[in-house]
C-alpha cells in the first residue's frame, strides 16, 4: 500500500497517522462479542482521513481507487459487529466532520452523514417541534449516516417499524468508488442498495430523513412479579391504539437489580420490569391502563422527586443495546443475542425460550411494529461460556422458530439483517468495481460460492494478519 503517495495526493486534507489514535478510530463496539474480540482485536487501519465536504470525499475515493487502497467509512464507531473496522487496513474515512444540518421543513430534515442524532433532534425541535421517527439507544453519540448504513431500528420502532421499511429514509446522496467517482441521488427502491450495507456500496454524503411531532417523553418503569407478566403487559400496551408511546421494553429480573446501578433502588427483589417512554398527554390514560393490567409503577419521571431523578440516565439508555452495555460494565462475561419472535405466536415463543436457559439467558424484549403487526425482538443477555455453547443457543432459538441476527459475525449475511441479493451485488459491481469499500463484509462479493449450510463461520481471507 503506497501510503506516502496517498498522503501526497490528499495534501491539505485532515489526515491522522498516529498509531494509537488510528487504532482507537479503527474500532467499534465489536468487543461486545467474545467471538469478534478474538477475531478482530488486532485489526487497525493505516490512516484516518476526515473529509469536510463531498468534494473531499470524492478526492479520497478517486486517489484510493488509483492506488488500490481499501476505504472503510466510519461515523462515530458505535456499531456492534465490527462493521466499521478496516479488516484489510487502509483508510478509515471518518465522516464525523460532515455534520451540517442543512434544511428542516414539515416532515423532513436534510443533514450531512456525520450529524449526531441528538443534535438533529435539538435543531428540528427548536425549528418546528419535530423529531426523528426512530433512533438507536446511542442517540447521544451515533451519527445519522452510521445509523442508516449500520443500524436497524430502535426507540420509535414501536410506531414506525425499522429503517428497512419504506418511508423511514427519504433520500441519500452517495459517492461511488471509481476512477471518477459518481454522485448518486437515491430514493425509493434504490435506497435498499445502500441502507444497512455497512458502507460496502458507496459513501453516504447527505441524508434526508422523515420527521414526526416531538414530545417531552416521560420515562415510566412498571414492575411485575413475573417476567411473563411484564411481557404480556408490554404486548397489551403496544396494542393500545390510543396510547402514544415511544419505547416498550420488558426486562427479566435480576437484570434491573444487578445491572441498572442508578435505577436499582426503585425495584423490589425479583421484580421484572417494563421501561416505557410515554407522551405527556397520554400519561393519565397510560397510568389507568397500567393499573387495570396489574402493573406496579416503580418509577415515574413526571412525579419523581428532584433527588430521585438526579443522575439517572434516560429510559432509552436502559433499553435496546444499552441493556447489554450496562450488564457488561458489571459482569464482563455477559454477551447477547438478537432474535425475532415472529407474530402472531410471539408471546408463546417468548415464554418457551425464556424457560429454556435458566441462569444462562436473561430475557430482554423490545416491542416493535413489524410489517404492520405488533411483535417483539429479543436482545437477550447471555452468560458466555464457550463459542460452541453460544452457537448451540443460536441453533435452539432458530429451531424453535426465532430467527437470530447474529451479533457474533462480522459479515452482512451472517449478521442476518440483510441478505445480499442480485440487485445489490450488481450495484456493488457498479459502485465499487475493485471491491475496495469496507472489504470482507459482504460474503456474496468475496466468495459467491460460499455455502451457508456448511455451518462454518465465513473467514475473510484478506483479514489483516495480527502484528
Ligand atoms: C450501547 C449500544 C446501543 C445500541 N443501540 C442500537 C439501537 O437501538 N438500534 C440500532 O440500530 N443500533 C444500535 N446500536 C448500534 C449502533 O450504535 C447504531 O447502529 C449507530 O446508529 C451507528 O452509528 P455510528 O455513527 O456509530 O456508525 P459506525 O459504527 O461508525 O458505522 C456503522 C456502519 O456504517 C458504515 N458507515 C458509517 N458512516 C457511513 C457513511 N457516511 N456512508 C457509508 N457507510 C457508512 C460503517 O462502515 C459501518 O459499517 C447500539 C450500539 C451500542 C454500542
Amino acid at each position: 500500500m503506497d501510503l506516502l503517495a496517498l498522503k501526497r495526493e490528499l495534501d491539505g486534507m485532515k489526515i491522522e497517522d498516529n498509531e494509537k489514535i488510528v487504532q482507537q478510530k479503527s474500532r467499534d463496539f465489536y468487543w461486545y462479542s467474545p467471538v469478534l474480540k478474538r477475531q478482530l482485536d488486532h485489526v487497525t487501519g493505516d490512516l484516518i482521513v476526515s473529509p469536510k465536504s463531498e468534494a473531499e470525499v470524492i478526492r479520497v475515493l478517486a486517489a484510493c481507487h488509483r492506488l488500490g487502497i481499501p476505504v472503510t467509512p466510519r461515523g462515530t464507531g458505535t456499531g456492534n459487529y465490527g462493521q466499521a473496522m478496516p479488516l484489510s487496513g487502509g483508510v478509515v474515512l471518518s465522516l464525523a466532520e460532515m455534520n451540517e444540518i442543512k434544511a428542516i421543513s414539515p416532515g423532513r430534515v436534510v443533514t450531512g452523514p456525520g450529524a449526531i442524532l441528538a443534535d438533529i433532534d435539538r435543531a428540528t425541535r427548536a425549528h418546528s417541534s419535530q423529531e426523528l421517527r426512530i433512533h438507536p439507544s446511542t442517540y447521544n453519540t451515533a451519527s445519522i449516516g452510521g445509523f442508516i448504513a449500520g443500524g436497524s431500528g430502535g426507540v420509535g420502532s414501536i410506531n414506525f417499524g425499522g429503517l428497512r421499511d419504506f418511508g423511514n429514509v427519504l433520500r441519500l446522496r452517495v459517492v461511488t468508488m471509481e476512477a471518477r467517482p459518481k454522485v448518486l441521488e437515491l430514493t425509493g427502491e434504490d435506497l435498499h442498495k445502500v441502507t444497512h450495507a455497512y458502507g460496502t456500496n458507496g459513501i453516504i454524503t447527505e441524508v434526508e430523513m422523515p420527521l414526526t411531532a416531538a414530545y417531552d417523553w416521560v420515562d415510566v418503569i412498571v414492575g411485575f412479579d413475573t417476567f411473563m407478566g411484564a411481557a404480556r403487559y408490554g404486548n397489551a400496551l403496544a396494542c393500545q391504539d390510543g396510547l402514544l408511546t415511544k419505547l416498550i421494553t420488558p426486562i427479566a429480573a435480576p437484570v434491573p437489580q444487578l445491572y441498572f446501578k442508578r435505577h436499582s433502588k426503585f425495584f423490589a427483589e425479583g421484580q421484572s420490569i417494563v421501561a416505557v417512554m410515554v407522551a405527556p398527554h397520554a400519561l393519565d390514560a397510560f397510568l389507568a391502563f397500567t393499573r387495570r393490567e396489574g402493573g406496579a409503577v416503580a418509577f415515574n419521571a413526571a412525579t419523581a422527586s428532584d433527588d430521585d431523578r438526579k443522575g439517572l440516565p434516560p429510559a432509552y439508555e436502559l433499553a435496546w443495546n444499552h441493556t447489554t452495555l450496562r450488564a457488561l460494565r458489571v459482569d464482563p462475561s455477559i454477551t447477547y443475542l438478537q432474535s425475532l419472535y415472529p407474530f402472531p405466536n410471539h408471546l408463546a415463543l417468548v415464554e418457551k425460550m425464556d424457560g429454556m436457559f435458566p441462569g444462562e439467558v436473561f430475557s430482554h424484549l423490545e416491542f416493535v411494529r413489524f410489517d404492520g403487526n405488533i411483535t417483539c425482538f429479543g436482545l437477550n443477555l447471555v452468560r458466555f461460556t464457550t463459542e460452541e455453547r453460544l452457537d448451540e443457543i443460536v441453533r435452539l432459538f432458530e429451531e424453535n422458530g426465532c430467527p437470530i441476527f447474529n451479533p457474533h459475525r462480522y459479515t452482512l449475511e451472517e449478521g442476518g439483517m440483510k441478505q445480499t441479493d442480485d440487485i445489490q451485488l450488481a450495484f456493488k459491481r457498479e459502485a465499487d468495481p475493485q471491491g475496495l469499500l469496507n472489504p470482507g463484509k459482504m460474503i456474496a462479493w468475496e466468495n459467491p460460492d460460499y455455502d451457508y449450510r456448511s455451518g462454518k463461520t465465513f473467514l475473510f481471507k484478506g483479514l489483516q494478519k495480527a502484528s
